[in-house]
């Protein structure tokens, strides 16, 4: 039976009606990647790479960087590994980098922000080592924070006349749609992003206006607002219309009553943590993309939160 349920793990992910969405895992360290794959994760949609500038008193050096990616890549063994660039910033301040004090930090010199305010220090040592990464696996790069073309295009030309000079083979370059102002304008970069991977978590804070570590507001923080929900849907459209793929890689993907509205949205791929990933694999086998597209849409005409959660028929595809 055990041998039975490990099979059933590595199976991919389809419809009843075979529609067939990635279940990815989402990771920090690179010793992760060979729990990830055993619990069927078919790639990582979300490396955080804070955890190697957390806590330490200078920063990692672009070789120290390279042994690590490197790992990662080997240990998905040509999976997609979907590397976040450093996140740092805002409530997450560096000890090697001065900060100016911010009186809001969210709002501040945050994740793709800080990194090219600071190339010297971190992007560039963290750019190279990813790109010399790349010949070990599929590493794809991914930019947080990103709230419209200026940053996404800086950081493009960035990573690509570092590439021309190490002479690695292209990488994907995608973005976090995190900041409602990129939903908005989701059409544009899709233009000049390769692919999107929705951060509800901060999608949820920024459009709502709640922080999201919130120690009163946190039951009005719901990733299933309609208002969030309106805003995935904007961006999946808008890189379907480019034939851009996107991922979802917030908590929300783990959210049983949020995965039948992710799929009926069209999103591609999801991406949880690696206990959720067998479960949510799971459910999908059992749902059917024409009853997910159904309820996405009443969702979508909900006017709040809880409408959409008791909507009777996302209840019965949630199975609660
Ligand atoms: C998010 O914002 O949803 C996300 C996945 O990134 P993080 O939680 O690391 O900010
Ligand atoms: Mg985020």
């Amino acid at each position: 039976r055990a041998a039975a349920a490990r099979g059933a793990a590595f199976r991919p992910a389809v419809t009843q009606d075979g529609h067939r969405i990635e279940v990815a895992a989402n990771v920090r360290k690179p010793e992760e990647a060979l729990d990830a794959v055993a619990a069927g994760a078919e790639g990582t949609g979300l490396v955080r790479s804070e955890f190697l500038f957390h806590d330490r008193a200078d920063a990692p050096s672009e070789e120290e960087q390279f042994q690590l990616y490197r790992q990662l890549a080997e240990g998905f063994g040509g999976l997609p590994v979907v590397l976040r660039t450093l996140d740092a910033g805002g409530d997450k301040p560096l000890r090697f980098v001065t900060h100016p004090v911010e009186a809001n930090p969210f709002l501040g010199l945050r994740g793709i922000r800080l990194s090219l305010a600071e190339r010297a220090v971190l992007f560039r040592p963290q750019v190279r080592a990813a790109l010399r990464a790349a010949r070990f696996g599929d590493i794809k790069l991914m930019l947080p924070m990103i709230d419209g073309l200026e940053d996404l295009r800086a950081a493009r030309a960035f990573i690509e006349q570092e590439r021309a000079e190490l002479g690695t083979p292209p990488v994907e370059i995608g973005i976090m749609v995190e900041v409602p102002s990129a939903a908005v304008m989701a059409d544009q970069l899709a233009q000049e992003a390769d692919f999107f991977s929705i951060g509800t978590n901060d999608l949820t804070q920024y459009t709502l206006a709640v922080d999201r570590q919130h120690p009163t507001l946190g039951a009005r923080s719901d990733a299933l607002d309609p208002a969030v929900l309106r805003l995935i849907d904007m961006t999946v459209r808008a890189a379907h219309a480019r034939g851009r793929w996107v991922g979802v890689c917030g908590n929300m993907a783990a959210d049983a009553m949020a995965a039948p509205i992710l799929l009926g949205l069209g999103v591609d791929e999801l991406s949880v943590s690696i206990p959720n990933v067998a479960a949510l694999k799971a459910q999908i086998r059992g749902l059917s993309m024409a009853r997910a597209e159904k309820v996405a849409r009443e969702a979508l005409n909900c006017g709040t939160a809880a409408e959409v959660r008791a909507l009777p028929g996302l209840r019965e595809l949630a199975d609660v």
